[in-house]
């Protein structure tokens, strides 16, 4: 029987399921590459699929006409289906029945308000579809993450009760290995009280963490279409280049900057228990791709992050006195409790300025909080940009023809706001 310790974790996301023919790649990859050893597969909602849930329910929920597009969240389903299995498994297959009548029934009976524990009810149904048609492709084991992965109530972006989560991973999922490869849901979890919760969109990286953690992997490894992890987004920004091995510590600091190729949540569980996370290209699976790892850096070259969709939020004392940490702590607070996070902040003598994710929803219930004390102006339809490991080229050519409403350096780090192009 294999230890547990030889378990490698592999995560899928939404563009390696986004059809049967990436599915297929996906139970190639499984059966080649894991080499034998123990394997849990996570995988996330199938290509867009979170997005479509997203819009159907916030339908459903405003008492929209939703019929088009169930249909076709249903039609979509099916036909990967139907070209894996054929159409007559397909359409016999329980499972996928089960899961269409359920999200069905929760739609028609969406009750008025309570938003955001509703949308984790419905919005988890891609990756519960997703993980019965990949197991029945790979012939693997189908498990529940929910029941396991425990979270509190904090809906769409449930908190971790880590000691919980391990004792139940830890019973469930080692006598399952054995017997072959077994799959369950990114972004998913559960509260004590049996209802589903969601990790926060693009979750499943921080699931895939959270198994090998309780599990004591021996790696994981992150399937993408980029063919590691690299300096810039290849859809942003052109001439860039591949990591080889990358340490702990600064993907952190990518992730937490915005960089999209993982979930930032995802490296402390795994840095914690030295477990390797690796970064492939499911469209060259054997080419090397990124390690990260526990290692050193004498140098390396800058990174280039982007965050769209930025809001730059003023505020200014109405008696032009100074800011002080008094006023400092009423406006962290009302950030906090609208739970806007700040990614970028900057101090002057009567003004203190935060650059955060627009949400329209959001905002205006700061100013509520906020406009009887303080003069408050905003710009929306910013872009945050951040360089890592910058040098006065590389602040060149990204500043170049670009308007900066605000600037901030730090011995390794610029950053700059500036107008969307
Ligand atoms: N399917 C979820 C999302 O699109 C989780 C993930 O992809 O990691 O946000
Ligand atoms: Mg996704």
């Amino acid at each position: 029987m294999h230890e547990p310790h030889q378990l490698k974790v592999y995560k899928f996301g939404g563009a390696s399921v986004k059809d049967a023919a990436a599915i297929r790649n996906l139970c190639h990859i499984a059966r080649e590459h894991a080499a034998g050893a123990p394997l849990l597969i996570v995988v996330s909602a199938m290509g867009k699929t979170t997005n479509a849930l997203e819009e159907l329910y916030h339908r459903a929920h405003s008492h929209l006409d939703y019929g088009p597009q169930l249909h076709s969240l249903r039609a979509f389903h099916y036909a990967v289906a139907d070209e894996l299995f054929g159409p007559t498994e397909a359409a016999a297959d329980e499972a996928l029945r089960a899961l269409f009548q359920e999200l069905e029934d929760q739609l028609g009976a969406l009750e008025p308000g309570d938003y955001d524990r509703q949308y984790d009810q419905v919005v988890s149904f891609g990756e519960l579809l997703a993980t019965r048609i990949v197991s029945r492709a790979l012939d693997a084991q189908w498990l529940d993450c929910r029941p396991l992965v425990r979270t509190d109530h904090l809906w769409r972006e449930g908190r971790l009760d880590w000691a919980t989560t391990e004792q139940n991973i830890r019973s469930a999922v080692p006598p399952l290995l054995p017997r072959g490869p077994v799959v369950t849901q990114g972004f998913l979890g559960g509260t004590g009280s049996g209802q589903t919760t969601t990790l926060g969109r693009e979750g499943s990286d921080f699931t895939a963490a959270i198994f090998a953690h309780c599990l004591q992997a021996s790696s994981v490894t992150i399937w993408k279409d980029v063919a590691g992890l690299l300096n810039a987004d290849p859809k942003i920004f052109d001439d860039t280049v591949r990591y080889p091995e990358i340490s702990y510590q600064e993907t952190i600091e990518m992730a937490y900057y915005g960089a999209s190729v993982i979930h930032p949540k995802t490296i402390k569980p795994l840095a914690v228990k030295r477990i390797p996370l690796l970064v492939k290209s499911f469209l060259d699976p054997t080419a090397e791709g990124t390690i990260i790892h526990d290692c050193r850096h004498d140098s390396l070259p800058p990174a280039f992050i982007r965050k769209t969709g930025q809001c730059l939020v003023s505020f200014e004392s109405k008696d032009l006195t100074f800011i002080s940490e008094e006023n400092l702590e009423v406006i962290f607070g009302a950030l906090a409790q609208v739970r806007l996070k700040i990614h970028l902040m900057q101090n002057s003598a009567i003004s203190f300025s935060v650059c955060t994710d627009f949400s329209a929803y959001r905002l205006d219930r700061l100013l509520d909080m906020l406009y009887e004390q303080f003069t408050i102006h905003y710009n929306t339809g910013l872009e945050l940009y951040t360089i890592k490991n910058y040098d006065a080229a590389s602040i060149q050519r990204l500043t170049q023809g670009r308007d900066l409403l605000l600037e901030q350096r730090t011995r390794q780090t610029f950053q700059f706001v500036s107008r969307g192009a």
